[in-house]
């Protein structure tokens, strides 16, 4: 059995975390330097307003006729409150894959029977813990597969008659939920795939569920046709693998055995920063943003240890020699000796598409795209990892632009929340 927990709006609702008084009211999150709108919350949404990647310029009096509330994002409060919503999350099952910035995939084993609470009260459970602790909402959605985990969460969000839970355990809710579910909304078929399966008479998810899987690798791939047999209840996808999202990109994984030692955790972390370089120029991305982590198991005896650490790139990058070079600096935050570490990951935020990115005048990319190109190439021809590269470049904190930022509530020290009484 599989949960896949998600926050609602996740850059909106960390805005609305420490500061209350906007949490009735729309708020809309601008990109790097100010320039686009990247997030809206459901209220915003809900106005009409907040649509993602319009300059905000364009839509300036707009926003301000509805009172909408305006921050420049805050990837630190962001990554900070994504790894607590992922630690709240990982006391309720056996094991965790954080999948995103604000999702992750909670595995209760293969035949997993339900916990005695029953499946529907785990998953409130989890929802409302999350609330409490760190004022996060978040849909939980129970399914046999990673991809109807995913489909539950999309009821959890979206169906009328789930609030923000959906166990999809019985097969009349499975059909219930697919009938009513567009095949493009469904994990991994986009908007070119779904015009192609709607060419064949799929329009529903439910109605791809019920193809011959066979014919669907035949017509499109074995990807669409693992999504159909994971939509039948068969599980394809593998548990580290589960593909990220585009919008970030993670790369995370238990270790066969715990490690102590401080070289094996930094050259795992130096694998995982080269796993999402690699991805991220095959996406031809460039990231803004780092964040890295080290865990024990949550159900180790010596208590629960989770460190992370946020970089923030000073021009957006897609070179690996940059990315790897934040392993070296994060190392010392992350190791603790004495741990027996369980699992490690670097995540990617901030993406940016390659050809539409803001350069800085006074800080040119130290990126090396011919060079990149030249150890694709031969990596993709003699194997994985046949060139790599040692650390190199330096560091550059140059202030970005970002007059509507919100305080760094959880990571910095003068914005730490204060109570008067
Ligand atoms: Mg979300």
């Amino acid at each position: 059995m599989y949960a896949l927990c998600d926050v609602n709006s996740m850059y909106a609702a960390c805005e609305k975390v420490f500061d209350p008084s906007i949490r009735n009211r729309p708020v809309v999150v601008l990109t790097n330097k100010d320039g686009c709108i990247c997030a809206a919350c459901g209220i915003a949404k809900r106005m009409g307003v907040g649509k993602k990647f319009v300059p905000y310029f364009q839509v300036k009096k707009e926003l301000e006729a509805v009172g909408a509330v305006i921050r420049s994002s805050n990837y630190e409060l962001y990554a900070d409150l994504s790894q607590r919503m992922m630690d709240t999350c990982a006391r309720f099952a056996p094991d965790i894959n954080v999948y995103s910035i604000d999702e992750c995939f909670l595995y209760y084993g293969k035949h997993a029977s339900p916990p005695s609470i029953g499946w529907e009260t785990l998953a409130t459970k989890i929802r409302q813990t999350v609330w409490r602790e760190v004022r996060l909402p978040i849909c939980v959605g129970v399914g046999t597969t990673p991809t109807l985990a995913k489909v539950a969460n999309y009821a959890a969000k979206n169906v009328e008659g789930f609030k923000g839970v959906a166990v999809l355990d019985k097969q009349d809710v499975r059909k219930a939920v697919l009938s009513q579910m567009q095949v493009t909304d469904v994990w991994g078929i986009g908007k070119r795939l779904g015009i192609r399966l709607n060419a064949l008479g799929i329009h529903t998810a439910w109605e791809l569920a019920n193809r011959d899987p066979s014919q669907i690798r035949k017509a499109f791939s074995i990807v669409v046709e693992n999504t159909v047999r994971e939509l039948n209840g068969q599980v394809r996808h593998s548990w580290d693998t589960v593909r990220a999202a585009k919008k970030e990109i993670y790369s995370t994984r238990s270790f066969g055995q715990r490690i102590t030692d401080y070289q094996q955790l930094r050259s795992a972390l130096a694998s995982h920063a080269e796993t999402v370089a690699i991805k991220l120029r095959k996406q031809k991305s460039l990231a803004g943003s780092m964040t890295l982590f080290a865990t024990n198991s949550p159900h180790d005896d010596e208590g629960y240890f989770r460190r992370s650490y946020f970089h923030r790139f000073t021009v957006p990058t897609s070179d690996t020699c940059n990315i790897i070079k934040v392993v070296e600096a994060a190392m010392s935050q992350l190791f603790k000796s004495g741990l027996r570490y369980y699992k490690c990951g670097v995540g990617l935020i901030d993406l940016h598409d390659q050809g539409l990115v803001q350069f800085d005048m006074f800080n040119p990319s130290i990126d090396n795209p011919q060079l990149m190109a030249c150890m694709d190439t031969i990596n993709a021809k003699y194997g994985r990892a046949t060139v790599h590269v040692a650390a190199k470049g330096f560091e550059q904190k140059f202030a970005m632009r970002r007059a509507f930022l919100s305080p760094q509530y959880t990571t910095k020290w003068s914005d730490i929340p204060k109570v008067i009484c």
